[in-house]
């Protein structure tokens, strides 16, 4: 076992990146925290500077360092952990990014991702890389990057331009960048590309054709809990031993280890993710199928993936667009001015629905209105909106999975704090859902990673070991209500469809 008492993570989120050094028994030390620049240079286009967020994480690590009053002696691996899909383009030898970042939520490439899905349909590569064709994945903004410039397609067939979702850029960085930085990434970053291979975790030639990507751009797919190398810099020597994407590193951090264990987190989006096993298996109800994890050697581990676009932003929207509250919080309270949602329904369909449902043409609805309900009834609808849509994501992944039952849903994300919403939630599933005592519970994942390999772990009991809960709901509706909910809630769905304005047919000339 090392000597060195700490484990540090970096968190790269959308918004913010985070050093956190994590205790051996799984509590945060120390925690810096920097904000870094979004770009919205047009409608939908989302960017970023990470020459920035590769200064941030330093300073991060600085100021967490200074917090805890330790050296990089103390720390004895480093983990990351950070938002998926996004892509950055650099230079080998200067190690300055050729344009700024494309992040996942960007939608530039959606004619792109149209014209790939003409042929096959969006389920094209579903088999083979457990996706549907859509403006999330990594390969199509890569292309778009490549293809910007006439230079840069010969330069990445060279080698001389590298491409890296966050991780890879940070581990290149941290591993000292030109001067022999490691160019690597994990099965769980490499699975959101579209250009992986889910069965053989490498890089698929037939997908890179179809992409028009070069192999030699591409870093090496690793596992999720190796040293990948040691880092200069302030933690010079300490190993980088961990990396997963945001959603498995908080998987992972939940200890959801087991096939069947889920994990939810309430933030701006929900995403929910149910462990299960070493067999990926192709959900029939329109899930994801990702990586969840690959410990070194051992065999990778699958989840089933599905997200609620709008979870804490329909709270957003209640507070920017209609003014109704001040702030995000103040939402319970407003919603627990009435007993119940007095039958309104509120399906934020703003954007089509996603999973299960997948439907283009939705649009958003608030049914079931009378004279009689307020405000008060909106918020409390807006709230169980999140709550019914979690619900949704659960059935299909008891679908999927044949399983009979959930046993507890763990929950982590800011939305967690509402206890109107939390207990709705284990209302609505009919099972106990938990938040962690731990809210870092990202970072907690990616420091395990990293802990593992690097010996300050034996294995996955002793983090089971660790995970404690700080609340917990248990359900108390009865069976007669909440199949009436779910019923009321299904209708509203109904309405949503076909309610999107059809594309204008052009007229003849
Ligand atoms: P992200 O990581 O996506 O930025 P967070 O986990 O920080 O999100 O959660 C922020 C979201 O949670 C916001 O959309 C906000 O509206 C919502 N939120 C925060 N506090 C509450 C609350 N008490 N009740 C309901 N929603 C909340």
């Amino acid at each position: 076992m090392s000597a060195a008492k700490l484990v540090a993570a970096i968190d790269h989120g959308t918004t913010s990146t985070r050093c956190i050094l994590f205790s051996r028994d799984g509590t945060p030390a120390a925690i810096a925290q920097r904000e870094q620049t979004m770009y919205y240079p047009r409608a939908g286009w989302v960017e970023l500077d990470m020459e920035q967020v590769w200064q941030r994480t330093q300073e991060c690590i600085h100021e967490a360092l200074g917090t805890a009053g330790a050296g990089a002696a103390d720390v004895a691996a480093i983990g990351i952990a950070n938002e998926r899909e996004s892509v950055v383009l650099w230079n080998r030898r200067t190690g300055r990014p050729v344009a700024r970042s494309i992040t996942w939520q960007d939608t530039r490439t959606a004619g792109a991702a149209d014209a790939l899905a003409a042929d096959g349909g969006i389920d094209r590569f579903r088999e083979l890389t457990g996706l549907p064709i859509s403006t999330y994945s990594s390969a199509l903004k890569l292309r778009w990057l490549l293809d910007q410039h006439p230079t840069r397609r010969a330069a990445a067939e060279r080698g001389d331009l590298l491409f890296g979702t966050p991780d890879t850029w940070l581990l290149w960085n941290l591993t000292g960048g030109p001067d022999g930085g490691v160019h690597a990434t994990d099965p769980t970053n490499a699975s959101r590309t579209l250009l992986m291979d889910l069965h053989t975790l490498d890089w698929d030639d037939g997908l890179l054709d179809a992409m028009a990507i070069p192999r030699a751009m591409l870093p090496e797919i690793r596992s999720s809990s190796e040293v990948f190398g040691p880092a200069a810099g302030e933690l010079s020597g300490v190993p980088v031993a961990g990396i997963l994407g945001d959603q498995p590193a908080s998987l992972f951090g939940h200890t959801c280890f087991d096939h069947g264990d889920v994990k939810n987190t309430y933030g701006t989006g929900a995403f929910l993710l149910s462990t299960l096993g070493t067999e990926p298996v192709i959900s029939e109800h329109g899930l994801i199928t990702t990586v969840a994890w690959k410990l070194g050697d051992a065999d990778a581990v699958y989840a089933l993936e599905g997200s609620v676009a709008m979870a804490g932003a329909l709270v957003q929207w209640l507070r920017d667009n209609l003014g109704l509250i001040d702030d995000a919080p103040e939402v319970e309270q407003l919603a627990r001015s009435v007993d119940d949602s007095g039958g309104v329904v509120f399906v934020p369909a703003f954007s089509g629905l996603f999973a299960p449902y997948w439907r283009d043409d939705a649009r958003g609805v608030i049914v079931g209105l009378t004279r009689f309900a307020n405000k008060g009834h909106i918020a409390r609808a807006a709230l169980e909106a999140t709550a019914y849509q979690t619900a949704d994501l659960v059935e299909a992944m008891l679908a999927d999975t044949g399983l009979a039952r959930l046993g507890e849903l763990r929950a982590d994300g800011g939305m967690t704090k509402n206890e109107l919403l939390m207990q709705f939630q284990a209302d609505i599933l009919g099972s106990p859902v938990a938040a962690p005592a731990v809210a870092e519970i990202t970072a907690t994942g990616a420091a395990y990673a990293a802990g593992l390999a690097t010996g300050v772990w034996s294995g996955l009991d002793e983090l089971r070991a660790n995970y404690a809960t700080a609340r917990r709901w248990e359900p108390g509706m009865d069976d007669d209500t909440r199949t009436a909910g779910l019923a009321g809630w299904r209708r509203g769905v109904d309405r949503t469809l076909g309610l999107a304005a059809p594309e204008p047919v052009a007229a003849p000339a």
